[in-house]
């Protein structure tokens, strides 16, 4: 067994409570933590999911090549779980998401997209048949998908997307097509060798109206030689500061036709002779990225928490200069320069997890009040996803950063994992909505929130910092 650090071991004797309680607050309870042990301990153990050489010593080949061979591992043993009766797995969040799978994947993996945005999208937005149809290939892997909505001229403005997907009515088919460069799809993971189907976000036009953006599924390479279909212009988008093994692409349409069917209808929808039949809302479009946003937060909280630790421990062990004259070099923890430097984002962490937890459990009882027809309490739940997903990860990330610099130079070492860490937790600041425009968008609920109170209209509870209900 490895001796523990002297000092790192003092410091640990000296703690006032028992940390085995927090682990199990953390992780809901006793239960739960050996859960979460036992399942870090059946995928971490695997040699075949053990790097043989760093990441940073990867060709970019190696490294999308070593990251679909350990996806499908996984895939694997996840089904061989399954099959042992070991309860439902939830790939995304413990197995290729959340901190196992940053283990396991320390620069991405082009399957996640797979399972938190495509097979997400249908079930939010497909009917119950198109669900029936697309879920079960999803599910078997017989088809790996992603989420096209980006292009290389719009991100953040989405009614300024480009695509088209024109309804013929002769046929019964959308033309899906890219009327310029501006119009390709960029950055969706897993496009550029992996993905053979997308949900791809495009310009509705039928009836000669063009109606908004809208979801189409749409098949993109052939299923037995992986070959693009015709009319698909596809590849990869080129390395990035971090990620790399995400395989993020890009894709172009040239008049290419999908069946009607195609459309995921759950909210809008297209009839056969052309006919367009509104959503009852058009916040309902946005639910697959309400549902990443609440995941989002408790994966920056845990990003942070990781690079909190790696800094605390480092800080305890590592000794330099001196605090009083003749007295020996002092553990850097003890400069309160230092502590000013790690302690804030420690809170930051618990205050991140607890309402990581809070946001969940709000966005299950709001989708249950969705699939009883009740909308009331969806522009409050996008505006808290909005919010929480923004503040936690431009506060995790810029913690990070500050926590490496902390480290000193060997904060600066890959070895370190805070540089790998920093590349994961920044790209949350840009995706799922860019940080700046979330902020917006949450000022903008406030200040509708401030002009209710101002006229005496009631609000509701996250709004109203009176528990009485008055103001
Ligand atoms: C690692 C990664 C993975 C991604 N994966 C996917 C994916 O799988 N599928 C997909 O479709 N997309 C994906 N994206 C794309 C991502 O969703 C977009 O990058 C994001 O929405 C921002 O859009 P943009 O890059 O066009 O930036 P822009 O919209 O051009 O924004 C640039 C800057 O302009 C400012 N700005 C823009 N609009 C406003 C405004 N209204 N008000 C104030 N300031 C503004 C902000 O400072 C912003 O940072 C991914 C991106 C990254 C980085």
């Amino acid at each position: 067994m490895t001796e523990v650090n002297k000092d790192l071991q003092r410091e640990r004797n000296n703690c006032t409570f028992k940390p085995i309680e927090l682990t199990h607050l953390l992780d809901g309870n006793a239960e739960k933590t050996a859960i979460r042990h036992e399942r870090e301990e059946y995928f971490l153990s695997d040699p075949e999911l053990k790097d043989k050489i760093p990441n940073s010593y990867k060709s970019h080949k190696e490294l999308y090549e070593d990251a679909i061979r350990k996806g499908c591992v996984v895939l694997r043993k996840v089904k061989q779980l399954q099959d042992q009766g070991k309860g439902e797995i939830d790939l995304y969040t413990h197995v290729l998401g959340g901190m196992l799978g940053a283990a396991l994947f320390k620069d991405g993996n082009p399957l996640t997209l797979h399972y938190v945005m495509f097979i997400p999208t249908i079930m939010g937005q497909g009917t119950i048949e198109q669900q029936g149809y697309w879920i079960s290939r999803a599910w078997t892997c017989s088809i790996i998908g992603t989420y096209a909505q980006t292009e290389l001229g719009h991100g953040t403005f989405i009614r300024g997307l480009e695509t088209t997907a024109t309804y013929d009515p002769d046929t019964c088919e959308f033309i899906l097509h890219s009327p310029t460069r501006t119009s390709y799809k960029w950055w969706p993971g897993g496009l550029g060798h992996t993905a053979n189907y997308a949900v791809v976000v495009a310009q509705l036009h039928t009836q000669g109206i063009c109606r908004g953006i809208h979801p189409f599924i749409v098949q993109l390479r052939d299923e037995e030689t992986h070959e693009p279909l015709p009319g698909i212009k596809i590849g990869e988008i080129g390395t990035k500061l971090g990620m790399n093994a995400t395989n993020n692409g890009f894709l172009g349409f040239d008049r290419v036709r999908i069946p009607r069917e195609n459309m995921l209808m759950k909210n809008a929808q297209v009839l056969e002779d052309g006919t367009y039949v509104k959503p009852a809302t058009d916040k309902l479009t946005y639910g697959t990225m309400m549902f990443v946003r609440v995941l989002l937060v408790r994966d920056t909280a845990r990003f942070l928490s990781k690079a909190v630790t790696i800094a605390i421990r480092y800080s305890a062990v590592r000794r330099q200069s001196q605090i009083k004259a003749d007295a020996g070099e002092c553990q850097i923890i003890d400069f309160v320069t230092q502590q000013y430097k790690l302690f804030p984002h420690l809170a930051s962490c618990f205050s991140f997890m607890l309402s990581a937890d809070w946001i969940w459990e709000m966005y299950n009882n709001v989708s249950a009040e969705l699939h009883q027809g009740e909308l009331e309490r969806l522009p409050e739940l996008h505006a808290l996803t909005c919010c929480l997903k923004a503040v936690a990860s431009s506060d995790a990330a810029m913690g990070v950063e500050q926590l490496r610099l902390a480290c000193g130079g060997h904060g600066y070492m890959d070895a370190s994992n805070l540089p790998g860490t920093y590349s994961l937790v920044t790209a949350i600041c840009t995706y799922e909505g860019e940080n700046t425009v979330m902020l917006l968008q949450t000022a903008r609920y406030l200040i509708k929130a401030c002009k209710q109170a101002l006229a005496g209209d009631p609000l509701t509870p996250t709004k109203n910092p009176y528990s009485d209900g008055k103001y």
